[in-house]
């Protein structure tokens, strides 16, 4: 008798970390992962799954997605890293769809710290920069910082095939790169380069003008210096046919700089030759701006499939000046690129950004760094002059509504789109990269006025934490039964008590 009960807690210690995997097991044991982010409001931009609460990353990727319960009981985490986000929002990591964020780094000649350097974007919630314009010196720094490991968000470079001006009425072709050069689009580098960006035509001052249908008004042409009534198109039709065709041969995608309705009647036609008839859908071509566009050429971009950079922030403060000095038609063209989502085009967000323009502290410029208030000119067309003062949208200017669902696609998807990466960025699905904002308010049930004060609490790439809001006390630990694997050691411990409790009576019993 004896024997057999001092036997039963050498037992217990033996079988112990047998038990507790069995228990685990038994109770369909949480897959270990890096992160979860619980009890939110998780907005995916994936039509089929919009809304859930809870998010589990492993490896850099989407593990899973669901109810917070769901989630909690399929996955668990080490380190306290399962999040409880108490209802705060959580959308995929904003992708800038015409930037010249790093570019622009390199023309400042502030090439020292890169890594540094890219925490205003992560600030502001960018996980991805689709760079219209790179040069050779430019595409080189970027390169040795992702082999270095400072590549902190992705990058799709797009190599500059023309320069922004004329020299002598002609454009100026960019001639170092290697004829045998060919697309880098692997997902899972952070530096992609599948494509070219052409300048198709001017963009005010010394580049020349915008080119029209349509001749500037002799006004115009005094005020601004203008020597071309109609513009400054870079290339004539056969030009660009041959130039865009023989880039699309190599398997690139080309962007092209187009403001004027003439430049993207010339544009929409040489993307239309080089498809050949094929979709655009394999190519993704497209077209940067579109800053005056007809009817017309509306229902040519919808025949190709041809992909389209709104600016979200319209520079309404100076409505009334273009109200004054456009005819109804120009201004017509003016706002046009505002129906292009709701007319099922494919519409990313540009915000042109460069550093030489840069100030914290403004909220006027319509190249302005911050997404929420690109968003917000989106939404409500509005925008703040440089007194601070909100200057609503004269009709005109209101007329082709954009909803807060349908810029967050422009934001994220389409940006993706545009570089055929939907299927690994733009939304959260599993399977798809970590790369998420977590923010502080709801864009879709708020008051739209407020969009443009949304910060960035938290920004991930690939599942690693590349920003957090220092003021902010985000993210903090979930602590409602810290995991199944903590109870279920509980439970363990408690039965190993209680067995030593019973043979420790048994024994005094004796
Ligand atoms: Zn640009």
């Amino acid at each position: 008798m004896k024997k057999s009960l001092s036997f039963l807690p050498v037992f217990m210690l033996l079988v112990f970390p047998f038990i507790l995997p069995a228990i685990s097991q038994a109770d369909a044991s949480p897959t270990l992962v890096d992160y979860i982010f619980c009890n939110g409001n998780i907005i995916t931009i994936d039509e089929t799954n919009p809304l859930v609460q809870a998010i589990a990353i492993e490896d850099g990727l989407i593990i899973g997605l669901g109810s917070t319960e769901t989630i909690l009981q399929d996955f668990a985490t080490e380190n306290d890293t399962t999040y409880d986000l108490d209802g705060r929002t959580i959308m995929p990591g904003i992708i800038d769809g015409h930037t010249h964020y790093m570019a622009s780094l390199f023309w400042l000649g502030d090439t020292s710290n890169i890594y540094d350097a890219q925490t205003l974007a992560l600030a502001n919630g960018y996980t991805t920069l689709n760079e219209k314009s790179i040069d050779a010196g430019e595409l080189a720094w970027i390169q040795e910082a992702e082999q270095n490991d400072q590549l902190r968000l992705r990058v799709n470079a797009f190599l500059i095939y023309n320069y922004a001006w004329l020299e002598n009425n002609e454009s100026v072709l960019v001639g170092h790169w290697q004829p045998d050069l060919i697309p880098i689009i692997d997902n899972e580098l952070k530096l992609r380069i599948p494509g070219f960006k052409i300048y198709s035509d001017g963009a005010f001052g010394n580049r020349g003008f915008p080119a029209m249908s349509i001749p500037y008004t002799q006004e115009m042409i005094d005020t601004w210096g203008i020597i071309n009534p109609y513009g400054d198109l870079y290339f004539n039709q056969t030009e660009l046919n041959s130039i865009v065709d023989s880039i699309h041969d190599r398997g690139f995608c080309v962007a092209l700089h187009s403001m004027g309705d003439r430049s993207t009647e010339t544009v929409l036609n040489a993307i239309e030759y080089a498809l050949n008839g094929s979709t655009n859908d394999d190519a993704r071509h497209q077209i940067e701006h579109s800053s005056f566009i007809r009817e017309d050429l509306i229902s040519h971009a919808i025949s190709i499939n041809s992909i389209h950079s709104v600016r979200g922030y319209f520079p309404t403060y100076w409505q009334e000046y273009y109200a004054d000095h456009y005819s109804d038609e120009r201004a017509e063209w003016y706002v046009n690129r505002y129906s292009l989502p709701g007319l099922g085009i494919h519409s990313y967000l540009e915000t042109d950004f460069t550093w030489n323009n840069y100030d914290e502290d403004d909220w006027s410029s319509s190249r302005n760094i911050r997404p929420f208030l690109h968003l917000w000119g989106l939404v409500t067309r509005k925008a703040i002059d440089e007194n601070g003062t909100i200057h609503t949208p004269d009709p005109w200017v209101a007329e082709h509504e954009i909803s807060v669902e349908m810029a967050l696609r422009m934001m994220t998807i389409e940006g993706a789109y545009a570089v055929k990466q939907e299927d690994y960025i733009g939304s959260l699905e599993v399977g798809k990269y970590a790369d998420l904002i977590v923010i502080d308010d709801d864009p879709m049930t708020m008051n739209p006025d407020n969009l443009k004060d949304i910060n960035v609490l938290l920004t991930m790439v690939g599942g690693k934490i590349e920003f957090q809001l220092s003021s902010h006390t985000f993210p903090t630990p979930y602590t409602n039964g810290t995991s199944r694997t903590s109870s279920v050691l509980w439970i363990s411990l408690f039965t190993l008590f209680t067995s030593m409790t019973v043979i420790q009576r048994r024994r005094k019993k004796k």
